[in-house]
């Protein structure tokens, strides 16, 4: 009974847009340094590209008094606080304790987490350790997230002001799911961020400050919709966003402004007409997926023999489902000419129809880089000068690599793959 009251206290609880947010990463391994707080960024670049702002990240001991602070303090700035790490077993692990604090209520062991938390144990065997039973604590005013990678169930938890916190594990590999499946669309649905609509396009072969220099500063100092410009390690990235109703339908009921989606268009085929020869894909999509994509709609496989690179296209592109053959050999093996046979030899030895193979070797401060791309409708040799050794020659050789085959495979799919 008490359940529902608070049920339909919640249900009639302010709804809030979610404009802001912080963030919390709780766990001493982040704050002696052993480790180092990757979560917030993923978190944070996920609610920026939403449309909701980041006013602060805070890295936190696991000290109670100082996490509950903490939670307090953000409760009352933030319309979303997110926390990471301190959902573990031990008396250490102690974000639970932290929010029951703050939003005064007690947790009590959930029978129906429990359950699925025993079963966990007993499926494999084993006895249930009795100090998990705090994973599977609630308080009255959360939800349980569930956790398919680990014992920790995360919390959702809505306060009567419209806020909301959620509690995440800390493990990248728990988070990750559980933020993206659980709870990014359920924020969604509550109204995160503020109409603000955003693109990304990824570039290849043409480095930051030339991107900005054809841009050029009137289009840069834009503020809406505002472009800007990213050096990643794997692409350059042009961000546009736009503030505004997000249909022309709504747009036009509110007057004579453009919708998001207005600007947004206009200000791509802009930023295409100057650079779209140097665009290879749009949002976060990687390498490995850009030409995993190309691969699945030729229904070809792939063989890679790289050489001299460390091992830096492997991964790029390790795992992609259709990568049969992933070899790699130290330095000054081949010779320009054989690295044609090499991208043949290593196609027909896994019976992939596309072999790749690439070369890098030093030279002078710069990195020789040769691609050989054996398809079923040819072979096809490139020679390129990389800016830079070492470490970074060998990227971008990769990088380099990767970009020719996707393009390869492109102009192939646009032909019509051979018979
Ligand atoms: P579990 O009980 O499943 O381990 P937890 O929520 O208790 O979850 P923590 O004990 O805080 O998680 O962290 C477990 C591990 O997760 C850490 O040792 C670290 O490797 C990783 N980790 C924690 N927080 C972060 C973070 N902010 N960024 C990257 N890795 C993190």
């Amino acid at each position: 009974m008490l359940r529902y009251a608070q049920d339909v206290d919640g249900a009639h609880s302010k709804r809030r847009s979610l404009r802001s947010a912080e963030i919390l990463a709780v766990g001493a391994e982040l704050t002696v340094g052993d480790t180092r707080d990757t979560n917030s960024g993923e978190i944070a670049r996920s609610l920026t590209e939403a449309g909701a702002t980041i006013a602060r990240i805070n890295v936190l001991p696991d000290r109670l008094r100082v996490v509950a602070g903490a939670f307090r303090a953000a409760l009352r700035r933030a319309d979303l606080v997110v926390s990471t790490g301190g959902l573990g077993p031990t008396p250490d692990d102690l974000t639970r304790e932290a929010i029951a604090l703050v939003v005064r209520e007690t947790p009590q062991v959930d029978p129906a987490l429990e359950t699925w938390l025993r079963q966990l144990w007993t499926r494999r065997g084993l006895t249930f350790p009795e100090i998990n039973r705090k994973q599977a604590w609630l308080i009255p005013s959360a939800t349980p997230l569930p956790n398919p990678n680990g014992t920790a169930p995360g919390w959702w938890i809505d306060r009567p002001d419209g806020r909301v916190a959620v509690l995440l594990p800390g493990p990248p590999r728990e988070m990750r799911p559980m933020w993206t499946e659980h709870v990014l669309p359920r924020l969604r649905e509550r109204g995160l961020g503020r109409g603000l609509l955003s693109r990304t396009l990824r570039l290849s072969g043409i480095g930051e400050s030339q991107v900005a220099d054809v841009l050029g500063d009137q289009l840069l100092r834009r503020t809406n919709p505002e472009i800007a410009t990213y050096a990643r390690a794997d692409a350059v990235d042009i961000r546009i966003s736009a503030v505004g109703p997000a249909s022309a339908a709504r747009a036009a009921r509110r007057g004579p402004g453009r919708s998001a989606t207005q600007l947004l268009d206009e200000t791509e085929a802009l930023v295409l007409a100057r650079l779209g020869a140097y665009v290879w894909a749009r949002g976060s999509t990687t390498w490995a997926e850009a030409i995993a994509t190309e691969l699945d709609r030729l229904g070809w496989s792939l063989a890679i023999r790289e050489t001299g690179t460390d091992g830096a296209l492997g991964s790029l592109l390790g795992g992609m489902p259709r990568l049969r053959r992933l070899e790699y050999l130290p330095g000054g093996r081949t010779t320009g000419v054989e690295i044609e046979a090499e991208a043949r030899a290593t196609a027909s030895l896994s019976r992939a129809e596309v072999g790749l193979a690439v070369d890098a070797r030093p030279r002078r401060d710069d990195t020789l880089i040769t691609i050989a791309i054996a398809t079923p409708t040819g072979v096809q040799r490139e020679r390129h000068l990389g800016f830079l050794g070492g470490v970074q020659g060998r990227s971008r050789a990769a990088l380099l690599a990767s970009a020719t085959l996707l393009r390869r495979l492109r102009a192939i799919e646009r032909a019509g793959p051979a018979d």
